[in-house]
């Protein structure tokens, strides 16, 4: 509504800028249209139009009574005494032939009205109403432009986005305790210092300290970090301000930095308090880097910040806490002591940390005695804080959607898969595609079963999950990330190539399915990654490519590792070789063992799931599980 308004003033502006042209150019060129009209209307002596040589005679006969010369149309208005006597003078106009001397003198000698204008006024008239409609033209343009530019800040926001609105949100009390976080105690450690600055300061002046201005806590997404200095203003007793750094950045030049200012004007209020900057590399990135040069804006609003930060001193009990998952992009500035020299990291929780988070949130759900959050904490590496709390809620509404007044084990499983792998679909028909994906499924477990260096199958199963998964043989996973050896390494590529290779073996080459796009590119990448990064080929000991990590626009997006066209070559040879020696040892098992993967397979159609435990008591009918060691080769 308030937009539409606008539109209609400006409409009024625009129209009366119109319409006080039009007055004027009327005012002005009234004379002249005048005249024309008149003109042509009036009939000359011998019809239309009056001959130079009529109008020479005309002066000798006495009857021209004015002349009006005009120099820079080579025109002339005459005004003649009617021909019979009667009725007024007529104006007629006529050209005149280039710089005639003849003429002024005839024109003088005779007694005739003589003037001389360098235009004539018609013209001018037309000359200035053009000018002024495109004087009027540009403003109504710009008017226009203004107003777009306006809107592109949203309603109404033309005119006052020099102000911003808070765009903070502040917490009186958080209600959160060092007891709501678990699993990383690290830096819960670190950070009870903090609290001790906020409530005991002068315990730490008194001996002359300065209390730190900020700590940046670094870690992955959803291990903890908002909880974690909520906690502190919580512990402490303090308000809580918080803002998202891509909150900061907006379209107008300045408003990052008014809002900066804002914040630090409210946190002043309200000392001590806690500021914390979420998403801090929104604004914190290496200044004057990024393609097409810098970000005006954010710059801006990162030099606001380092200046606030360097306004107050130390000890007026303003604590900011920012939180980064890229602390290789934060501009140096925000780094160095007295701003935010004190850096935490927040990881991914282990094993412990895993069952101190799962405690925490368990806290508030009923679980059947059958639950162990040892079992849950141990089958969820790599989980964070978040994912955890995530999985026990799937869990709980699940149990409700089953209409169970207990979370039992049966649920934490589905809860797992299901923030794993996705939403469980109808199972499929038995047809072919289901029997390709049963052997390309046990294809997988087997391999995984009988090679010595693989993690233990959990299950196999081929009920199709959202995401378009067919069905997936998981391993339980090892304890922690950790080191990898080559034989380790060589015996998952094999594994992977587990599904391929029993479709091949199965169904013929003919019949081998996409279903393996995936595991082609994993183990493609591994077997680059050996070769480039672990140095377990016969390239030696050498690191030739870094991490692949995401590009990052900003800095380093040209630094590539460099190498020759030779070695280039010799890469690609090694990781074929790899993949081929892997791929023939698929094969040499799987085929040894075609009875069995039968068997497993017309369980699997069967009975949709085979579980670990079931599966590797299949296999210890027909082989030792698992085959000996195999001698690790050399390429
Ligand atoms: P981050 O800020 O690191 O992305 P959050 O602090 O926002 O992560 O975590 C999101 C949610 O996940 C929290 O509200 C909490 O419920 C849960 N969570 C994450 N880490 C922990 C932890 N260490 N202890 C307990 N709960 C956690
Ligand atoms: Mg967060
Ligand atoms: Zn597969």
């Amino acid at each position: 509504m308030k937009s539409s308004r606008k539109v209609g003033f400006l409409w009024q502006l625009q129209t009366s800028l119109l319409s006080l042209m039009i007055a004027q150019g009327t005012l002005l060129g009234l004379p002249a249209s005048a005249q024309l009209r008149t003109d042509s209307n009036s009939a000359t002596p011998n019809g239309s139009s009056l001959s130079y040589s009529q109008f020479l005679r005309y002066i000798d006969e006495g009857r021209v009574l004015k002349v009006d010369l005009y120099e820079s149309t080579q025109t002339a208005e005459v005004e003649l005494e009617s021909e019979d006597g009667k009725g007024g003078p007529r104006t007629v106009r006529l050209n005149l032939p280039v710089n005639d001397p003849d003429l002024i003198r005839k024109l003088r000698s005779s007694e005739v009205d003589l003037a001389v204008w360098p235009n004539p006024p018609g013209r001018l008239a037309w000359g200035l109403l053009g000018n002024l409609l495109l004087v009027g033209l540009l403003l109504g343009s710009l008017v226009l432009l203004f107003r777009r530019s306006g809107s592109m800040g949203g309603p109404g926001q033309a005119m006052n986005f020099g102000k911003s609105r808070a765009r903070f949100a502040m917490e009186a009390k958080t209600g959160v305790l060092f007891d709501d976080v678990a699993g990383i105690e690290e830096a819960k450690e670190e950070l009870q210092e903090v609290v001790t600055f906020l409530k005991k300061p002068e315990r730490f002046t008194a001996v002359g300290a300065k209390i730190p201005k900020g700590v940046l806590l670094i870690g992955p997404p959803g291990t903890g970090k908002t909880l974690l200095a909520k906690a502190i203003a919580g512990e402490a007793g303090v308000p809580f301000f918080s803002i998202s750094g891509s909150e900061f950045v907006e379209m107008f030049v300045g408003v990052g930095a008014s809002r900066v200012r804002d914040l630090f004007k409210k946190a002043k209020e309200n000392a001590p308090c806690i500021i914390f900057i979420d998403e801090i590399d929104a604004v914190g990135r290496q200044r004057g880097a990024g393609i097409g040069g810098g970000n005006d804006e954010r710059e801006q609003t990162l030099n606001q910040l380092l200046t606030e930060m360097d306004g107050f001193e130390g000890n007026t009990g303003i604590i900011i806490i920012a939180a980064t998952n890229r602390p290789d992009v934060l501009d140096s500035a925000l780094l160095r002591p007295g701003r935010f020299d004190r850096q935490v990291m927040v990881d991914l929780p282990t094993y412990k940390g895993r069952l101190g988070i799962l405690q925490v949130h368990a806290r508030d759900k009923k679980l059947a005695d059958d639950v162990s959050l040892e079992v849950l904490a141990r089958r969820t590496p790599g989980f964070s804080g978040a994912g955890l709390a995530n999985l026990l809620n799937e869990a709980a509404i699940l149990t409700a959607r089953r209409r169970k007044d207990m979370i039992t084990m049966l649920e934490v499983d589905d809860a797992i898969d299901r923030v794993t792998i996705g939403l469980t679909l109808n199972p499929l028909l038995d047809s072919k595609g289901k029997r390709i994906l049963a052997y390309h499924e046990i294809g997988h477990a087997l391999l995984g079963t009988l090679l010595p260096h693989t993690d233990p199958l959990s299950k196999v199963t081929v009920i199709p999950r959202s995401g378009g998964v067919g069905g997936f043989a998981q391993f339980e996973p090892a304890e922690e990330m950790g080191l990898e050896s080559r034989a380790k390494i060589l015996d998952e590529i094999t594994m992977t190539l587990g599904g391929r290779t029993a479709e091949e073996l199965i169904f013929g080459d003919a019949e081998v399915t996409t279903g393996a796009s995936n595991d082609l590119q994993h183990i493609t990448s591994l077997a680059r990654q050996m070769v480039t990064r672990f140095g377990m080929s016969d390239l030696g000991p050498v690191a030739l490519e870094s991490q692949q990590s995401e590009v990052f626009l900003g800095r380093d997006w040209m630094s590539r590792s460099e190498y020759s066209e030779s070695i280039a070559s010799r890469i690609d040879q090694q990781v074929r070789q790899i993949v081929t020696h892997c791929h023939s040892e698929a094969r040499r098992i799987l085929s040894a063992h075609r009875v069995l993967i039968d068997r497993l397979v017309d369980l699997l159609i069967d009975q949709e799931t085979i579980d670990g435990e079931e599966f590797r008591q299949i296999v210890a009918e027909y082989t030792p599980v698992p085959e000996k060691a195999l001698s690790v080769p050399h390429f």
